[in-house]
């Protein structure tokens, strides 16, 4: 049976849990928030399977060199509802076309972020925008497979390591199975998530939170906190202390920090990212309601880009140089030098209070780093 000898190799996508025929295994949360599988003795009947099934146990390097897109959605006002360019919409409108179902990451009513499916293109809202905190997979690659099975087309989308989780929970290719995952620059704490809510907002009279609010342009996108009286938080562009923190990686899983599923270790037919550094690669392009950045990893992402371009504006870039922009999509993010000492106290104290704190720069380095990414900006490094 599982067993989680270092936190990093831990990625929390859910699949032993899903996968083990005696409910065996629950998924709790550690002393950082994060939820991690733990097994119940007299339950389990030591048939191993969870242990065949975990992707990063069981992680088979993949490689390849997929073709690469700048690409917005044609449709301005699907654009402005989506974190980059859309192009999740363009992928989930096709596969509901069909009577398929998409899955992806919601919030629930208590402002926690797990995965869900929908059927309907009325619901897509539900799905569409970045959430910044890690999603719990509960029972969805449960759902897939039944979907699968049932012969509707599924459009499975999440972070690198719960595709990577899903298609080892399903053990085989499912033609009617299309999968996005996204540049992944890591997950924040579902627990310091919660206490910050609690900390600083009536959570019942929230009626929405947007991590990518678009108020003042896709590339100076914000988190915003919407309430039922009509008021905002933050009032001014300030920048959420939530933002800040996931940041500076001061509260991201472990696994985030040693990812296994970087570069073209992906098991995706599609990646979607942000299409930072466009002003290198494709500045007549820019849109301030968004663009994207679209990875090609499959023969059948292939067939499908060229049944959907028309509703994309989009252009072939060159790998390396889009990477160059995306740091992410390759490394994995460093911990901030104060994660620790953020764990150590984040339940006793004020968590704005420890962002402040542990994330402060003098006045000096802050200048000199904007300093250095405007030259950076002028000489086109
Ligand atoms: C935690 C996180 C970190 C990211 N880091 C980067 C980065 O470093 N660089 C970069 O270029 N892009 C990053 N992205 C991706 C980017 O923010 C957009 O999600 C992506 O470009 C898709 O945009 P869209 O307009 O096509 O989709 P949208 O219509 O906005 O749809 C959002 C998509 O993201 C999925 N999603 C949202 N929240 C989560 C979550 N918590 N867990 C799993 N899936 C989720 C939804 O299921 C949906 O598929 C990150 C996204 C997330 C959620
Ligand atoms: S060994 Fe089998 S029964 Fe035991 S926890 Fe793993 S999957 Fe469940
Ligand atoms: S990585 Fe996924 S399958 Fe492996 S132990 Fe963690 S939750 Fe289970
Ligand atoms: S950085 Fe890697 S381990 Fe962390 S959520 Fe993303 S894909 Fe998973």
């Amino acid at each position: 049976m599982i067993q989680i000898i270092g936190k990093e190799k831990c990625c929390g996508c859910g699949a032993c849990v899903q996968i083990c025929p005696k409910n065996a295994i629950t998924m709790r949360a550690d002393n950082e928030g994060f939820l991690y599988p733990v097994i119940d003795d007299k339950k389990c009947i030591k048939c191993g399977l969870c242990l065949k099934i975990c992707p990063i146990l069981n992680n088979q390097k993949q490689d390849f060199r997929p073709k690469v897109y700048v690409a917005k959605n044609k449709n301005t006002e699907v654009l402005k509802k989506s974190s980059s360019g859309g192009m999740f919409s363009i992928l989930a409108d096709y596969v509901l076309e069909q009577n398929g179902v998409v899955f992806g990451a919601a919030f629930n009513k208590n402002w926690e972020v797990y995965h869900r499916f929908i059927d309907k293109k009325e619901d897509l809202n539900i799905l569409r925008r970045s959430k910044y905190v890690q999603s719990n997979t509960l029972e969805t690659f449960k759902e897939t497979k039944k979907f699968l099975e049932e012969d509707r087309q599924v459009l499975y989308t999440g972070t690198p390591c719960q595709i990577a989780g899903l298609k080892s929970f399903l053990n085989k290719e499912y033609d009617n199975l299309l999968t996005a995952d996204i540049i992944c620059h890591s997950v924040p704490s579902p627990g310091v998530w919660k206490e910050f809510l609690k900390q600083n907002y009536d959570v019942n009279k929230l009626v929405k939170i947007d991590f990518r609010d678009k108020k003042y342009g896709w590339d100076k996108s914000k988190l915003y906190f919407y309430f039922n009286d009509g008021k905002i938080e933050p009032q001014s562009k300030k920048m959420s202390l939530f933002r800040i923190g996931f940041g500076e990686t001061i509260f991201c899983r472990p696994s985030c920090h040693k990812c296994y599923f970087k570069d073209s270790n992906r098991f995706s037919d599609f990646t979607i990212g942000d299409a930072w550094g466009y002003s290198y690669y494709a500045p007549e392009m820019f849109d301030r309601n968004g663009l994207s950045i679209l990875f090609i990893n499959t023969e059948k992402s292939e067939k499908l880009f060229n049944i959907l371009k028309d509703d994309i504006v989009y252009k072939e870039v060159s790998f390396d140089t889009v990477i160059k922009y995306n740091p992410y999509y390759k490394t994995s993010v460093k911990p901030h030098i104060k994660r620790e000492e953020f764990f150590g106290c984040w339940q006793k104290e004020q968590i704005n209070k420890l962002i402040k704190e542990l994330t402060y720069r003098p006045l000096w380095v802050r200048i000199y780093c904007k300093v250095k990414s405007m030259c950076k900006k002028i000489l086109k490094i």
